[in-house]
């Protein structure tokens, strides 16, 4: 008798044939039919649509203002005046990190989501108290959510100094990469901060995640600036660049160009499929293999009131900002946000195949592209074999 098997019964992975679903211990040993589950408790899949575990890698749970009375969205158009308008918000308003970034993991393990890559901000004014607040949401999920931490210098690093020290000691307290942000657009010495960060990169043996919001040939140089970097320090493979929205504006032979190097290096692409500017071509990219990973940005929070932490909902608008029609490419952004995301993240057990850890969703659609554009309620949702939400209610 195996107290911890579940067997859930005629589900249809991705959409393939009806299959039984056996898990035992937090991983999958079986997908198949006439399986032997004796002592298993079992469930009745009725033909669901079995979808591993999403992926949001890339958000900022330390910020949102989930579960928060509405807070009146009104700052201004810039970069800047958001990043203002944020540091000014978080004085007033002193919200909780902790209560915060746990508010937003309960509402993702309700959309199905068993993975999240955060940037949590670091500067001179906080320090490190969001980065503990976050690192004390992650042990109090730990068995309910894979959560990875970015340090991230959302104010600045060299213009703020002081903040490389933090970053470090943010990586010493447990945060799992660097970040960075628009090292020519706000540092204005795009050459100092990269140094910077592939630097402590190097040194704490750590990857790298960086905000690239530049546009044209000024996103253009940083790009070449990373890749440089990466290639000098063997860094393949470790490095993302988060929105590069730049790759939706350059001239023909100057995207074919960078689009090999990043290939070669290995280098991620993560789009969030944005309303307002131009952003990478993803099926370009896709195809090419480059990696490419999403994630839901920064949600209801000082940036903007967008976001549900849905990475179904998150799949359609970049499908809809792509004006991908075709079933094939609604599956190929399903892909980028689960496999593309577990790869990113380093998850070597991620999928429905036996042997990975028991991190699913069930939902009630026919095919993945259906239950895109549906978007219905997540049945079952577990991780790593338990159960953490259920008809739509988060469990834990
Ligand atoms: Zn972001």
């Amino acid at each position: 008798m195996h107290n911890n098997s579940l067997l859930i019964r005629n589900v249809r992975p991705l959409g393939k044939n009806s299959a039984d679903l056996l898990v035992r211990d937090g991983t999958i040993v079986a997908l198949g039919t006439d399986l032997n589950a004796e002592g298993a408790a079992i469930l009745e899949g009725a033909g669901q649509l079995l979808l591993p575990g999403l992926v949001d890698a890339h958000t900022h749970i330390d910020k949102t203002f989930w579960g928060q009375p509405w807070q009146r969205h009104q700052a201004g158009p810039r970069i800047i005046d958001k990043i203002e308008n944020e540091r000014r918000l978080r004085r007033e308003l002193k919200l909780s990190a902790e209560t915060q970034s746990a508010n937003q993991i309960r509402q993702a393990i309700r959309m199905g989501t068993t993975h999240i890559r955060t940037h949590v901000d670091v500067d001179t004014e906080i320090g490190l108290s969001s980065i503990e607040a976050v690192l004390a949401s992650k042990e109090h999920f730990r068995e309910s959510m894979t959560l990875q931490l970015v340090a991230f210098p959302q104010s600045g690093l060299m213009i703020r100094p002081g903040t490389q020290a933090l970053l470090e000691a943010a990586i010493d307290a447990g945060a799992d990469l660097v970040g960075g942000i628009d090292p020519g657009a706000i540092d204005r010495d795009p050459a100092g901060q990269l140094d910077c960060i592939f630097d402590i990169a190097e040194r704490k043996q750590v990857g790298i995640d960086i905000h690239l919001h530049e546009a044209d040939q000024l996103g253009a140089t940083s790009i070449e600036l990373i890749l440089e970097r990466t290639r000098a320090l063997g860094m393949q493979g470790q490095v993302t660049i988060s929105h590069a929205f730049c790759l939706g504006m350059l001239p023909e032979a100057q995207l074919s160009g960078l689009i090999e190097s990043l290939q070669a290096l290995d280098i991620t692409i993560m789009t969030h499929g944005p309303g307002h500017i131009a952003f990478p071509p993803i099926k370009r990219l896709y195809e090419a293999g480059v990696r490419v990973c999403a994630g839901s940005d920064g949600i209801r929070d000082a940036w903007g009131p967008y976001g549900n932490a849905d990475m179904l909902e998150r799949a359609m608008l970049m499908g809809f900002r792509s004006n991908y029609r075709h079933d094939d490419e609604l599956e190929m952004i399903l892909d980028i946000c689960s496999f593309g995301g577990a790869r990113v993240m380093g998850m070597a057990d991620y999928g429905l195949e036996p042997g990975c850890s028991a991190d699913f969703v069930l939902v009630d659609a026919e095919t993945p592209t259906h239950a895109i554009v549906s978007r219905p309620p997540r049945s079952l949702v577990c991780k790593a074999g338990r159960i953490v939400a259920r008809n739509g209610e988060c469990l834990v």
